[in-house]
């Protein structure tokens, strides 16, 4: 490499879960360039030489995006300490879904701005009804993990959003579809009201499920499942998925088979917050259902609780895009904490939950996304604070 640029940035203090005391960020000598276009900031991949570059309104100038670096780096640098975080991970978020408007790429971009401004730095969205690719070549959004359009059954899910199908063997196909489109996961509706039977049920046959699992798996395909109720949950096991998105029905022997098999959890507790308010207009006319919903937030924290100490990886996720507004994540994490220790619950929302979907911690020659707290933030969440960053990084730059 030519001229080696100096650092970014230069971080002092305490770094979770377990690295050095301080660490440099430097230009990563990627071959991305920038530009600005309508307020958006685009990433686009040139020749592989050093430095990447920024027009907006005819100015021209250098940028880079960045990497840690734990060897002593020379040169101006900003200055930032307190404790730093592995960029946190909003496990289940929507920015291509909103209540009662359209979809738009604008629109998702200013949503996973709220995210980013709590310090989301990857989104994982089971599903959304826009196509949001073209946000990864913005600098300033953070990284997602996609799954293409929710799969549902006509009349058995929310209207007009996902794919929704009118015969259940339809699902096997749909599957095949979506686990074709590339992005490495594929979301099925398990349950929803069946408003002939009054009360939660499951969208599919088990053999049908066993087959769709299996064909997901073969396109290298992982499967997560939205299910509510107790019922959907053993044939979804039985035909393996990876992840059970709320999950709010799980019982002691499903809990036990979460184990067995390896599968994750996203509990999205601030969404399970709304069961009363879902459940109140559908009293008059579908009681058992109103009252399921009603029990199944009643049971919550020791539903929860159980799957943790039971060692169900559990990750954080608000669902936001339906009934909850984005920038969450802080109130999830402290949801979390009624069901295991603040230091899981924090782990949840970062290094674990990056882990998991194959994002690097505060590693050295890691791209530099990560959290800065005044204070830990195990302690501010122990102490029932909401967790406020001081500064948020991503991709080598303060994006706040
Ligand atoms: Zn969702």
């Amino acid at each position: 490499m030519g001229d080696a640029p100096g650092p970014v940035l230069h971080f002092r203090g305490s770094v979770l879960p377990d690295g050095p005391a301080e660490f440099w960020v430097v230009a990563d000598g990627s071959s991305r360039s920038e530009e600005r276009a309508e307020g958006a900031t685009r990433l686009v991949d040139t020749d592989g030489s050093s430095r990447s570059e920024e027009r907006a309104e005819g100015a021209t100038r250098l940028v880079d995006t960045g990497v840690v670096r734990f060897a002593p780096q020379a040169g101006a640098a900003v200055e930032l300490s307190g404790w730093a975080v592995p960029g946190l991970v909003d496990a289940h978020c929507h920015v291509g879904i909103a209540p009662s408007t359209a979809p738009t790429l604008e629109l998702a971009r200013s949503l996973a701005r709220d995210d980013v401004r709590v310090g989301v730095t990857v989104i994982r969205e089971p599903g959304s009804n826009l196509d949001t690719s073209p946000l990864d070549d913005e600098l300033d959004m953070p990284r997602f993990v996609r799954m293409g359009r929710h799969i549902a059954l006509t009349r058995r899910y929310i209207p007009g959003l996902g794919v929704q199908l009118d015969e259940q063997a339809q699902l096997v196909d749909e599957v095949r579809r979506q686990a074709e489109a590339g992005h490495g996961w594929v979301k099925i509706v398990g349950d929803w009201i069946d408003r002939s039977v009054g009360d939660l049920a499951p969208l599919w046959p088990d053999d049908v499920l066993a087959e769709a699992v299996g064909v997901a798996h073969a396109a290298g395909a992982k499967v997560a499942s939205h299910v509510f109720g107790e019922d959907a949950l053993p044939g979804l096991l039985a035909a393996g998925v990876d992840c059970i998105e709320h999950g709010s029905g799980l019982t002691d022997e499903t809990i036990a088979q979460l184990v067995e098999r390896g599968v994750a959890l996203v509990p999205t507790l601030v969404q399970i917050a709304n069961f009363p308010s879902i459940a109140e207009p559908a009293l008059g006319k579908y009681p058992t259902y109103a009252k399921h919903m009603n029990a199944l937030y009643e049971r919550r924290y020791d539903t929860y609780r159980a799957a943790f100490d039971a060692g169900v990886p559990i990750y954080a996720g608000t669902d936001a895009g339906g009934f909850n507004a984005h920038g969450r994540l802080p109130a999830e994490i402290a949801e979390l904490t009624r069901v295991m220790p603040p230091a899981d619950a924090v782990a949840a929302a970062s290094w674990r939950a990056r882990e998991w979907l194959g994002f690097a911690g505060i590693d050295d020659g890691a791209p530099a996304d990560f959290v800065v707290y005044a204070d830990d933030p195990r302690e501010v969440v122990a102490a029932g604070g909401a967790l406020t960053p001081a500064n948020v990084v991503l991709r080598g730059r303060v994006a706040r």
